[in-house]
């Protein structure tokens, strides 16, 4: 079969990139909340300092675009408990049967930050940077030194996409792959073009949701010239975090022909209700995206007070599933080490 022709676009030349220095994201980026007590002072709630673990070694970070969205004065808000380090990460009678690597990233390299787990796709870390750090993250203790998009690292994973011609698409992911500006993505975007065979791009970002600014005319005009076909997988938990800015950018992208999805990961006292959940399904139709994925916890050491039990999640998905179309239910997932897929989780 004849193989797509590639673009010979000069990304370089686009003003929109040239000019992306200047990009109001990268100022919010920079100025994101590191220190948990100014953030609990930002909401009203320095009463709760007790609460907080300020040693922690996954620091905390947030953007000002997600705290916004964080009812001033409700310590339980589930925006909140989604980025605040609480000292229940460090217990040992509640982290005990956690791992640091709960997915098997480490024995799935196949080169520097590239992940071979499954058939058919490979999984590309393209920077260990993230706009927040979310506590139930599962790569919370991956060593992302090596992780970069240098030009050795990227030749390596290309070379290694190349000889491996059963592998027709390419995850970008992190950290999260939308904290590279456009240049280092369109860079790193047209060696994988160049890969003969792949045909799909995933990019799977948590930027579209907590630092929607992100989605600049750059970055819509590089997606939208790309010669692969754009899947951007989008990571919202709960549809308070889907605002008005976050709809239309994920209304522009849509416009410009990527298809969006989220994936969410079952969250105690977050989104363990059915009403949280079938809000989002709700909310993210009207952002132009569908929901696909939801994880259960993956076990990582740090978070596993956010687990919620596999009965108590099925229970949720069937009320889901009585209450929404088919396309608004998310497929409930666990992601097991060594194993060739997900696995789906069904009522028996
Ligand atoms: S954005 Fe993704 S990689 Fe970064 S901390 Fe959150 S879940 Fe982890």
């Amino acid at each position: 079969m004849a193989q797509p022709a590639k673009l010979t676009l000069n990304r370089s030349a686009s003003p929109a990139l040239l000019t992306e220095h200047e990009a109001p994201w990268k100022k919010e980026l920079a100025n994101a909340v590191t220190d948990p007590g100014t953030l609990l002072k930002k909401l009203g709630l320095e009463a709760h300092q007790q609460l907080i673990d300020n040693n922690t070694s996954f620091r905390c970070l947030v953007t000002e675009s997600f705290i916004n969205k964080i009812e001033i004065g409700n310590i339980n808000d589930p925006l909140l408990r989604q980025v605040l380090p609480l000292n229940e990460e460090y217990q040992i009678d509640i982290q005990q049967h956690g791992v640091t690597d709960p997915v098997g990233d480490i024995s799935a390299m196949a080169s520097p930050g590239l992940l071979h787990k499954y058939h058919g796709r490979a999984l590309l870390i393209s920077t260990g940077a993230c706009a927040i750090h979310c506590r139930y993250c599962f790569r919370r203790h991956y060593p992302y030194q090596g992780a970069s998009c240098s030009s050795n690292v990227i030749d390596d994973a290309v070379n290694y996409l190349t000889s491996h011609t059963e592998i027709d698409e390419v995850i970008l992911s992190g950290g999260d792959p939308l904290v590279l500006d456009n240049k280092k993505l369109a860079r790193l975007i047209s060696k994988l073009e160049a890969v003969p065979q792949l045909k799909t791009l995933r990019i799977h970002s948590r930027l579209p949701v907590v630092l929607p600014n992100r989605i600049d005319d750059g970055l819509l005009t590089l997606l939208k010239t790309c010669r692969l076909q754009v899947v951007m997988v989008i990571h919202a938990n709960h549809a308070n975090e889907l605002q008005h800015n976050e709809s239309r950018k994920l209304n522009q992208l849509h416009d410009v022909g990527i298809t969006l999805l989220n994936q969410s990961v079952l969250l105690k006292g977050i989104n363990d209700d059915s009403d949280a959940l079938i809000s989002l399904s709700k909310r993210l139709l009207e952002c132009k995206t569908l929901p696909y994925y939801l994880h259960l916890l993956d076990p990582v050491t740090g978070a596993m007070h956010f687990s919620v039990d596999e009965n108590q999640a099925l229970k949720l998905i069937t009320h889901l599933e009585k209450s929404l179309p088919g396309y608004l239910v998310p497929k409930l997932v666990r992601e097991i080490s060594g194993k060739q897929s997900k696995s789906a989780i069904f009522s028996i």
